[in-house]
């Protein structure tokens, strides 16, 4: 383990207050705090933070460690041309196999947690099984997807979308980072080439299920002081572009009067939506988290601004309800102004329900455990809301010390995570035994 040494805060954090009588069923919370140690160093930031945008060389750094131990582990490794790994194990019967896992990839100076546990859970869970020497009945992989969290270009789930084949090559055509390279230079920049990564995956038929282990990011379980819950639905975002082109100017010799300033008809439009989304539902919410000035110079009127707005609810109807009236609101601004407006729809995703059956089934291996059923919905998008579309799936959340997460504070304690591995290992093992 290169990134592991002898005296490492992250992994003191984790193991001090560890309570080690969970370390039973071949769980090992050692084992868990030491991996999720490796990774928090990867892509490190000065503020205790990790940055690990998708398809940068630290989120490939960060696979390779999970692929070293999935080859440990005795696990069949492979990668396809989203850069998504999995790691199979065969079972009794030759059917389709049940998928766990999440990914690795982060926000700018973002947490340790949210993705890495869920990938080194389900690893965990192959590890206990290897200890008691259990065969599952069916193939069993835990997956990687790449560019969850889409901080590197204008849309998310770069990696689940693909293998779903839920990607079109021309919404890849307007891509670039900010470092200018275009998709096309990334994708083959971390190996791989836009026909492989278009080439998806999902024709290697039926998938018998995805369970996804995740932290909460909100404060819910924290409030019901419960370690672990069972997630509802999730809240499907729909990112809505804004561009406003008006006019470049000096600062000091063009007046007031008649400027066609971009920047402040976006400032128009950030205010407005902070007080949308209440007109729609309670549930709704609305975001501008990202912002580029154009030609962005301290003595220029700013000639063109585009912004990305974030909205969400779990309910479809009313989040494009929501998206309709900041696009009415956004050409009123543009009119108002006397400059140009245009708005592209991307990354728009179905929000996903999760059935019943499988809430009921994960409340009872709760209670086994001593842990009250409480009930979530997410409001963060997941790579299991892509996996939803086709495939049955279930979601856990693991209790975020005070809400906190997208983050360098982002925690959870490690007998919260053991207990979510613990829950997730005899869920996997309850859908081993149900027929196909
Ligand atoms: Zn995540």
């Amino acid at each position: 383990m290169g990134y592991f040494q002898d005296e490492d805060n992250f992994y003191e954090n984790l193991i001090k207050d560890y309570d080690s009588k969970l370390d039973t069923d071949g769980l090992s919370g050692q084992r868990l705090a030491r991996r999720l140690a490796v990774l928090s160093h990867i892509g490190e930031t000065e503020n205790g933070g990790v940055n690990r945008p998708g398809f940068s060389q630290e989120e490939k750094q960060a696979k390779e460690f999970v692929m070293d131990w999935m080859n440990e582990a005795g696990l069949e490794v492979s990668v396809d041309g989203a850069g998504n790994v999995f790691g199979r194990l065969d079972g009794l019967k030759n059917v389709s196999p049940i998928i766990s896992g999440s990914h690795l990839d982060s926000v700018p100076d973002g947490g340790s947690f949210d993705g890495p546990l869920g990938v080194l859970a389900a690893l965990e869970v192959v590890e206990a099984w290897k200890t008691k020497g259990y065969t599952p009945e069916k193939p069993f992989e835990i997956a990687i997807f790449s560019d969850e969290e889409g901080a590197r270009f204008k849309s998310g789930l770069m990696g689940s979308r693909a293998f779903m084949g839920q990607v079109k090559e021309e919404e890849l055509t307007d891509y670039v980072d900010e470092q200018g390279h275009t998709f096309t230079e990334v994708i083959e920049e971390y190996g791989s080439d836009m026909e492989q990564y278009l080439d998806y995956e999902f024709k290697r038929k039926a998938i018998d299920m995805f369970i996804e282990l995740h932290i909460e990011q909100g404060e819910v379980l924290e409030e019901e002081n419960q370690p672990v819950g069972i997630v509802t639905g999730i809240a499907g975002p729909a990112w809505l572009e804004v561009n406003f082109k008006g006019e470049a100017g000096h600062a000091g010799n063009t007046p007031m009067v008649g400027r066609k300033d971009s920047l402040v008809a976006a400032a128009m439009l950030v205010k407005k939506i902070e007080e949308l989304p209440k007109k729609v539902s309670d549930t709704a919410v609305a975001t501008v988290g990202k912002l580029n000035v154009i030609p962005n110079g301290s003595n220029v009127i700013p000639g063109e601004v585009n912004l990305i707005v974030d909205v969400r609810d779990i309910h479809e109807e009313t989040r494009d309800e929501l998206l309709g009236i900041i696009e009415q609101e956004a050409k009123i601004i543009a009119e108002t102004k006397e400059l140009d407006v245009d708005m592209i729809h991307n990354s728009t995703i179905k929000p996903l329900p999760i059935e019943k059956k499988f809430q009921q089934e994960l409340a009872e291996i709760l209670k086994k455990h001593q842990i009250k059923p409480v009930y979530i919905p997410s409001g963060a998008g997941h790579d299991s809301m892509i996996l939803g579309t086709k495939v049955p799936v279930a979601m856990l959340f693991v209790r975020s010390k005070d809400g906190i997460s997208h983050h360098p504070d982002e925690w959870s304690s490690l007998s919260d995570c053991i207990q979510g591995v613990h829950v997730l290992k005899d869920y996997i093992e309850k859908q081993m035994e149900t027929k196909e």
